[in-house]
């Protein structure tokens, strides 16, 4: 939706915008748009054997059906716009599904991989200047118009194949607003806080990991903003105001000043929030709540280590992968997690193992597989790893030589059966022997060995799985995700993720009294660990472990301290008792504003 501003301008520039989408990343930026072209510098060119041949004509074949699977997505999108908007854009990205449909683009392409042997990136290069060339001589309109969609899809096809993997952030000026149709999880892994002031993309919901990143770096963001692209240029003054979920292009004076002034109150809020680092994380009865943090990058450990968390309950091991296209040795890894843990200074590091896969592949693992009809269902996380056990024990290797510097834990992402941990333990067993044959160093007894309740089906035998294993780490996101079928990362159908959905509340109960039953621990480390609103009840259903962006952990100590664990267990049996979201996010508010 896009709402003009009132506020003056001078005649040159353009009238103030207010476009509406997805605040994902709290706080305000304000800073000159960096746009994110949907271009490519350089094409990469060569000629490949004939053996290769076949291989790129498949890599060609997924770049063309992540084409098909974007367009369709924005074409959903571009509904919410204005009619005479979504008309225009609708037509304009049927024509282009109607390309890559296969249309002679397509097939130019197929014929010169297979027939000339040239990548597949130089052949799209090749047969789009070829095509246009052709068009351009028919001296026809309607053809002309043509030649702007074939280079449109054209360039599509090149960035789904070149996987936009190496942006290009570090030039930017200073406080830079990025703008782009999607951003992945890996380019937010470039984004320098320090120079990058926020950012906002068409695509994306708000528990996805793009999303996630730009909480724990502190980065204002917005998503899913429909017709985002439409009005921007490089440059231009924007203010992305992630709380609101807003994106204002060309503010006028007086808005400018309104922010600045948010910004301030913001600053000085995160300024009063600071005294509470130097007292414990205990409620009202003194009962202690260990607030720990999820990190998805190593630089990350200055904040964790400066808000005083009690630990690492979730380290994210995926950016070992990311923005590279070989895989990281042991030693890579070793040196890089053993940064970490004696960052840590003695208290516990969670590791876990790669979470990666489906939409996720890192490049270098990506030829090997498929992304799969329904990538969140597919070949992901422990399922991949223990498809690639080499992969695992190397893992596991350098997890170990870690734990020679500090205390860590060993926890596994999407784990489903039973089977899959006793797998897992078995290879964790032959890493731990070769090490021993090998002299290395590492942790002086196996870590505990612990599982991801992120899975339904998980939850619901959480008691035979407390059974194999040494503790449980409590996803939300994917827990939500999975129990109400709802894809974390679709700005479409945000609206229906429901953290206090009656379902996902008895699954954190259930897989909560299993573990305490069994006496291993328990902790939460999905979003909702990190959002205030849900602490007390949390705490109410006996939870005494949350893990979080180190950002949110100065808030959520806050409302540790405020807490009485009594009254929250018995709100939190009342809330148990509701059938309904909406009532139980009300006694939710209640007991928070009687606080
Ligand atoms: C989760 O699913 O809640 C979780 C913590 O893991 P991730 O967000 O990395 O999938
Ligand atoms: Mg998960």
């Amino acid at each position: 939706m896009r709402t003009k501003g009132t506020g003056a301008t001078d005649g040159a520039s353009l009238p103030e915008a207010t476009l509406t989408g997805l605040g994902v990343s709290a706080g305000i930026a304000i800073g000159p748009a960096h746009v994110v072209e949907t271009g490519f510098a350089q094409v990469p060119e060569y000629v490949l054997t004939q053996a290769a041949a076949e291989d790129e004509k498949q890599r060609f074949t997924e770049a063309v059906a992540k084409a098909r699977r974007q367009l369709r997505k924005l074409k959903a999108k571009s509904a919410s716009l204005p009619d005479a908007a979504a008309e225009e854009i609708s037509y304009l990205l049927d024509a282009h599904l109607a390309i890559v449909s296969g249309s002679r683009l397509i097939r130019g392409v197929e014929r010169r991989i297979t027939e000339e042997r040239l990548n597949a990136e130089w052949a799209v290069q090749t047969e789009m200047t070829a095509i246009a060339q052709q068009f351009a001589a028919m001296d026809d309109a309607y053809l002309a118009a043509r030649i702007q969609d074939i280079r449109d899809v054209g360039g599509r096809l090149i960035r789904n194949l070149i996987d936009r993997q190496f942006q290009a952030y570090s030039t930017l000026p200073a406080d830079s607003i990025i703008l782009a149709e999607e951003i992945t999880p890996a380019d937010t892994a470039l984004m320098d806080p320090k120079r990058i002031a926020g950012f906002a993309t068409t695509m994306g919901g708000a528990e996805g990991h793009t999303a996630i990143m730009a909480r724990s770096l502190g980065l204002p963001a917005v998503l899913g903003v429909a017709d985002l692209l439409r009005r921007v240029h490089a440059g231009q003054t924007v203010i992305v105001d992630g709380t609101a979920g807003q994106v204002i292009l060309d503010p006028s004076a007086e808005t400018l000043e309104h922010y600045e002034a948010r910004r301030a109150v913001l600053a000085a809020e995160q300024a009063q929030l600071r005294t509470l680092i130097a007292l414990p994380s205990t409620t009202r009865d003194d009962i202690p709540v260990a607030l720990a943090a999820n990190i998805e990058l190593p630089h990350e450990i200055a904040a964790v280590v400066d808000v005083g968390a009690d630990g690492i309950g979730l380290l994210r091991t995926e950016f070992l992968f990311m923005n590279r296209d070989d895989l990281p040795t042991e030693q890579e890894q070793y040196e890089v997690l053993r940064g970490i843990v004696e960052g840590m200074d003695g208290k516990m590091v969670t590791l876990r193992t790669l979470d990666i896969g489906g939409e996720k592949l890192a490049s270098a693992l990506g030829p090997r597989f498929s992304p799969g009809n329904n990538p969140a269902l597919g070949l992901r996380a422990i399922r991949l790893s223990l498809r690639e056990p080499k992969l695992l024990e190397t893992q596991f290797a350098a997890m170990l030589r870690a734990g020679a510097h500090g205390p860590v834990r060993i926890l596994l992402p999407m784990v489903a059966t039973i089977g899959e941990v006793r797998r897992a333990r078995e290879i964790l067993n032959r890493a731990a022997r070769r090490l021993a044959r090998r002299r290395v160093r590492m942790a002086p007894s196996l870590p505990p060995f612990g599982v991801m309740i992120e899975i339904p089906g998980t939850a619901l035998a959480a008691d035979a799985f407390a059974r194999e294993c040494d503790f449980f780490a409590l996803g939300t996101n994917d827990l939500i995700q999975y129990t109400l079928a709802i894809d974390r990362g679709d700005e479409q159908v945000a609206g229906l993720y429901d953290p206090l959905h009656p379902a996902v509340l008895r699954l954190i109960q259930f897989s909560t009294q299993a573990a305490f039953r069994a006496r291993i621990p328990f902790s939460v480390c999905g979003e909702m660990a990190g959002d205030p609103r849900y602490t007390a009840m949390l705490i109410g259903l006996g939870i005494r472990e949350l893990s979080m962006t180190p950002a949110a952990l100065l808030r959520v100590k806050g409302r540790v301290r405020v807490i009485d664990t009594i009254a929250a267990r018995r709100r939190a049996d009342v809330i148990m008792d509701q059938s309904d979201s909406s009532r139980i996010a009300t006694l939710i508010e209640d007991f928070n504003e009687a606080l």
